[in-house]
């Protein structure tokens, strides 16, 4: 049994015993049902369609039309792709305005077709596109703004949308993380000219991978599903440029799976979030992102932000700390689009305007969550948190003194979206590091 702290000298970074034998991820995949997933593809694999806009694509397209609202859902190979199909589609060229504070993959999606993203400031309370900003950003070569659902919580939609109206701008939503999320009692996919969800393994609701874009417009939904198909209109007639962004049936029958059971992840989350909301608090300097719950939400991501001044610790210690216990908090979207190439080279002073983005990405630290993380976990994880703050002074003192522990190191490789982090990373805290 691993025992609880008491001192100092039982963090695990300081050669104690780890609280956790096996580690515990940030997006480690929800699973739904595998004997329905595995009779699917004994189905699959007897019809021999495997691709192509098959039965499953189909289905699975339909049930979220049906989730949303949104008349066409149009099923793609991953978000990313999903994003730039849209972005096509829509005609966006020049620069199109997008937040700093996301997964780059919103960023490289208008840089890979050679537009370039205007990086605009949050609004610290949504955390999301400060439309103020984005109305300051707007030049002649502005084409269209691409906002993100953060974390699943709502952009203010009714002040982009009147923007975009305004000036005759396209409005497209990264919704990558907003499935099963409302805004004002209204389904996310039903804003902008489009949204795009994304069903990457590490999201609440998976298909391997995959991705849908959401719209309304039965033109642009036309164009989205030939683009995704090579522009074919019909058999031997292509009509226009295209990619292959086409979803196989594989990914969508465990995007079926999943779907079937997103209550039920969802009811886990919620449940996780609401212990993690009641053990973290009163910690000085430590706050839960909250979620508004008069909305639906996925209660996928468990965002602190941690205020060093307050808690005596930084949040890459506190990162450092969890880490040695098996406990795989990420610095998500540490350090901003802005400061990744090849923008931080083509746009040396877009931090300039990003305040709150670059206060932001220093703060935040996202906990496990999901249907591999227990509610007892979640108990343990706080209190780690709680007696790390406790003993703020003692611990600082301690990491100061053991100059091999370098709190960047972690991050050395291994990627954003990819939960599984190395043997390696894990080896370099077992060590004991007193002298
Ligand atoms: C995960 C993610 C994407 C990319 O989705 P994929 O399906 O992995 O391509 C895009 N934007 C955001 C904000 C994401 O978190």
């Amino acid at each position: 049994m691993n025992q609880v702290k008491r001192a100092w000298r039982d963090l695990a970074v300081f050669g104690g015993q780890p609280a956790f034998d096996e580690p515990l991820h940030v997006g480690r995949p929800n699973i739904g049902s595998r004997r329905q997933f595995f009779q699917q593809i004994e189905d699959i694999l007897d019809r021999r369609q495997l691709s192509n806009d098959g039965p499953y694509v189909q289905s699975f397209e339909r049930e979220l039309s049906q989730l949303t609202g949104v008349k066409h859902c149009v099923a793609v190979s991953n978000a990313t792709v999903g994003l730039e199909i849209a972005i096509r589609a829509l005609g966006l060229t020049g620069e199109v305005i997008a937040p700093s504070m996301t997964f780059v993959a919103t960023a490289h999606a208008l840089q890979w077709l050679g537009i370039t993203p205007v990086f605009c400031d949050i609004d610290p309370q949504t955390m999301n596109l400060d439309p103020t900003q984005v109305e300051v950003l707007i030049t002649p070569q502005t084409s269209g703004i691409v906002g993100v659902h953060l974390w699943g919580r709502p952009c203010a939609t009714e002040a982009l949308a009147d923007i975009a109206r305004r000036h005759n701008l396209k409005l497209l939503y990264d919704a990558a993380h907003a499935v099963g999320c409302s805004y004002k009692g209204q389904m996310i996919g039903n804003f902008g000219d489009a949204e795009v969800f994304s069903f990457h393994a590490t999201k609440v609701c998976n298909a391997l991978e995959g991705g849908i874009i959401a719209t309304h417009d039965d033109a642009l939904a036309g164009r989205l599903r030939r683009m995704r198909n090579f522009g074919f209109m019909s058999t031997d007639n292509v009509v226009e440029e295209g990619t292959n962004g086409k979803m196989n049936e594989i990914s969508a029958a465990m995007g079926l799976t999943s779907l079937a059971k997103l209550d039920s992840f969802i009811a886990e989350n919620y449940f996780n979030y609401k212990t993690y909301e009641r053990d973290l608090a009163d910690i000085p300097g430590v706050t839960l992102t909250l979620y508004n719950e008069g909305e639906k939400n996925n209660y996928h991501y468990i965002v602190l932000q941690v205020d060093e001044k307050q808690t005596g610790i930084s949040r890459d210690q506190l990162i450092l700390l969890l880490f040695a216990e098996n406990v795989l908090a990420r610095r998500y979207f540490y350090p901003g689009c802005h400061r990744m190439e090849p923008y931080r080279t083509l746009q040396p002073d877009a931090g300039l305007r990003l305040p709150y983005t670059e206060s932001l990405v220093e703060r935040t630290l996202c906990l496990p969550t999901g249907t591999a993380v227990s509610p007892t976990d979640i108990q343990k994880i706080c209190q780690i948190i709680r007696f790390a703050v406790e003993n703020a002074a003692s611990i600082r003192a301690q990491l100061l003194h053991n100059t091999t522990i370098l709190p960047t190191s972690i991050y050395e490789s291994g990627d954003q979206t990819n939960c599984q982090t190395t043997a390696a990373h894990l080896q370099q805290f077992r060590q004991p590091h007193q002298k």
